[in-house]
Formats: structure tokens, sequence, C-alpha cells
């Protein structure tokens, strides 16, 4: 049975959507409606630039990876284009699963065949005749979309042996997920993809020169991907122009917690992190907001002025993650939620390695003993909680362990928990 559909996106106030501009436009089953609404001009321009030609649009958009690293996507391709190792392998990473993140969602549910369009140009780009698409296994609807639009393009010769008559061929297996938060880190996905336990591997070796199955592989995701179709089809000027200098393009932000309108927004970089808040509508009583996910931060009330930037938010001590953003006002208890943020990693740590296995123990201990106990007597534990979460961030091997103490942190330093 399916859940209800993905939270409906707002668009009061939001012209010139770049991302968003087919979602609950378009007829999510119809390939002909996608085409009618500019579906495939994307990939037929990908053709007329060559491998080559593609990769050079997509490194002058600037465009970076919006899973939540911010990694150059031209860069990326290249680099796995330039592997002489055969094959090629391209993943999508859609196995949304940072707290507070539900933008892939919208765009699998409402656009899907613009997923499975970018998925042939990335795979065009960087020589891989074969891509797998990870999906989330609580997203039965994008799943019955997304199986839908790839039989549907297969059947119409947009994907197969002989993509558009170019002589080109590709195809998508989809793959889904069975819950674990720790699959969608690049490495453990290829392991689970694999067969095998989904642990991360150490890096490096980087996936573009060893990845899926030990090949060069390109992986990116969803969010990421779709980005190329507008890049292909506007240029990469004009859409280097969207943005900041450093930050280019639209985003997408998942707002949520305590707003009037919670949804997916699109906003080009460089709008503030008031700004968006506005659109969502906030409430009186505004306490702080966790901007990037449980791996980014909390901000104050008062620094709604930070641009929802990769250069921005670095410098506010944050980050922009997947594009979190979790209101929270006074009627929500600081304790209670730091412990259940605690509590999250723990959980979802693979256990390879001590300082995360451990450290997300005791790090929820002490918590739950701050939670109990205030003042002077959480002092010894608040000087633990550094120690342990510096031993996670320095030592553990992928970006659970890494991050798991920076939602704490951030609460400590910038808000005064527990004072
Ligand atoms: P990372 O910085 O290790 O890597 C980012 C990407 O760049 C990876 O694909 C990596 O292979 C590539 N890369 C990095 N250096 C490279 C190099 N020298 N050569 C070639 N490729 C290189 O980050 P990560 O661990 O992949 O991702 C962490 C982020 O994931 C966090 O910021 C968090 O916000 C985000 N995240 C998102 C979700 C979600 O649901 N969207 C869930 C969990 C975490
Ligand atoms: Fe597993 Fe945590 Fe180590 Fe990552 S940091 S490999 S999740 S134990």
């Amino acid at each position: 049975e399916e859940p209800p559909a993905a939270l409906a996106v707002p668009q009061a106030g939001q012209d010139g959507l770049t991302l968003l501009h087919r979602v609950g436009v378009v007829d999510p089953a119809s390939l002909d409606d996608y085409r009618a609404h500019g579906g495939y001009t994307a990939l037929r321009r990908a053709f007329e630039l060559g491998p080559a030609g593609v990769i050079r649009e997509v490194t002058d958009s600037g465009l970076a990876g919006r899973g939540g690293a911010a990694f150059p996507t031209g860069r990326k391709w290249q680099a796995t284009a330039s592997q002489p190792d055969r094959p090629h392998y391209l993943v999508c990473n859609a196995d949304e699963s940072e707290p507070g993140t539900f933008k892939d969602r919208v765009l699998m549910e409402g656009d899907p065949y613009a997923l499975v369009e970018a998925m042939t140009i990335a795979g065009y780009a960087t020589g891989a005749h074969q891509g797998y698409l990870y999906l989330r296994g609580e997203y039965p609807r994008a799943l019955h979309r997304l199986e839908h639009a790839i039989a549907q393009a297969r059947a119409r010769g947009l994907l197969g042996d002989d993509v558009l008559g170019q002589g080109y061929a590709f195809d998508i297996e989809i793959r889904r997920g069975a819950g674990a938060y720790i699959c969608g880190e690049e490495t453990a996905l290829f392991n689970s993809i694999e067969g095998y336990r989904g642990e991360p591997r150490s890096k490096p070796p980087f996936p573009v020169e060893k990845g899926l199955f030990g090949k060069p592989t390109v992986e990116n995701n969803v969010e990421t991907l779709v980005n190329v179709l507008p890049i292909l089809t506007m240029g990469a000027p004009a859409y280097a122009a969207i943005g900041t200098e450093r930050s280019t393009g639209p985003k997408l932000f998942c707002v949520s917690g305590t707003v009037e309108r919670p949804g997916v927004y699109e906003l080009p970089l460089g709008a503030t992190l008031g700004d968006l808040l506005a659109l969502a509508g906030v409430r009186d009583g505004l306490r702080a907001v966790l901007l990037g996910g449980a791996a980014g931060g909390f901000v104050r009330a008062d620094e709604l002025d930070i641009p929802l930037t990769f250069e921005g938010t670095r410098e506010a001590g944050t980050t922009l993650g997947s594009g979190v953003v979790m209101a929270f006002d006074d009627s929500v208890p600081l304790p209670r939620l730091l412990l259940r943020i605690a509590e999250f990693f723990r959980d979802e740590s693979c256990g390879q390695c001590v300082p995360c296995r451990v450290g997300t123990v005791r790090q929820e201990e002490a918590l739950h003993r701050i939670a109990e106990r205030t003042g002077a007597a959480a002092a010894g534990d608040i000087a633990l909680l550094r120690e342990v979460g510096r031993a996670m961030r320095d030592a553990s091997i992928c970006g659970l362990g890494q991050t798991a103490w920076n939602a704490v942190e951030s609460a400590i330093d910038r808000l005064g928990a527990y004072e």
C-alpha cells in the first residue's frame, strides 16, 4: 500500500522555476506529456555536443553536487570519462535518507522521465552503458513511476541498444534499499548493489577510479542529475548566471518543522535563510533552525541573514548539506531533540569502525545523563562529549561518524543548550 503523496510543492511567489517546473504540471505517467513540456530536448542537445562537449558544459555551469557534499560535477564526470579501465558505470543515488530531506522524492514522483533523461545524458558523457538507480526502499510511489518511465523509454527507443538512433547503448536498472541510512553513503551503496553488507569502503581510491564492481563509476544525487537538463537546454553561461559566482544554479530546499507551509522550495542559490523562511511562513517564537540536516548544524533565529550558498553556510560555520531547513520554536524541548538525533546516529552506525560504533553510543549516554541533570553536574559530560565528538570527526571512516557530533556541538555552542 502506498503512503500519501509527497508534500505539496508550494508554488506561490515562485516564478521561473527551473527544476520543479514540470512537477504538478505534467502527467508523470505520460512520456508524450513529458515531451510536450520540453522533455528529451536536452538529450538531443547532448548528442549534438558529443561526450566531451557535454562535460565542458557541465563544468562551465559550475554545477556542484546536490546530495550534500557539493563536489564539482564536471570534475567528477571528467575524471571518470578519462579512465582507460572498462566498463564505466553510472549510479544515481536516490537513497534519500537524511532526516528532513524529501526533495528527490518530489522530483522522482512528479517528473520521473526527467531523471531517466538526465541519467542517459550522464551515461553518454562518461562512457557508461549501464546505469543503476539505487532507490530508497520507503519510496514505493517513486518506484512505480520510475519503473513505468524506464519501461516506456525502452519501448520508445530512448533507452536500449540504440538510444534515439544515435548508436549509443544505455539502460537503467533499479535497485531498492532496505532501510539502512548508511547505504546512501556512496561506497556502502556499491557494496549493497554487489550483494555485500552495506559498509562504506575507505577512500581513496575514489569511485571515479574504482567504484561499482571495482570499475570507474560516476555517482550522482537525483537533484544533481536533474540540473543537467537546464544546463544543456539553456547553455552553461545562462545557467551559471543563476545563483552567485561560487554557488551557481537553483537549489531545492526541504522546509519542515514549525513553519506555516512546509514543503520543497526552489530558490536560486544566494537567497538568504530569511527569504526562504518568509516563503514558508515562519511562525512567532522561532528559536533555531537546523541547516543541512542532522549532519549539519543549528543556527539561531537572529542569524537568518545567512546566505544559502555553499561558501556562505561554510563561513557561518554550518553547511547547506542536502538542503534541510528544519525550524524549531520554543515549544520544542532541545534536550529531547538532541537525544533523538544522537539515537538516530547510534542506530544507523554500521559498526565497522570503533570511533563511530563506540562514539555514537557514548554520545547518546552522555546526553541522557545531561538531560536528567543540569548546570555544573553536566560540565563533565559536556567535556566528554567534546572529546568523543573530536575522535569521531577525526578518526571515523565515513561521513556518518565524522558528522555525528555536528548538530549536538552547534546546539551547545550556538544555542547554549543545557545552560
Ligand atoms: P565526500 O566529500 O567524501 O565526497 C563527495 C563526492 O565527491 C563523492 O562522490 C566523492 O567520491 C567525490 N570526491 C571527493 N573527493 C574526490 C576526489 N579527489 N576525486 C574524485 N572524486 C572525489 O562526501 P560524502 O561522504 O560522499 O557525502 C557527505 C554528504 O552527504 C554530507 O554533506 C551530507 O549532507 C550528505 N548526506 C546526504 C544524504 C541525503 O539523503 N541526501 C544522506 C546522508 C548524507
Ligand atoms: Fe560505519 Fe560509522 Fe565507521 Fe561510517 S563511520 S564506516 S557508519 S562505523
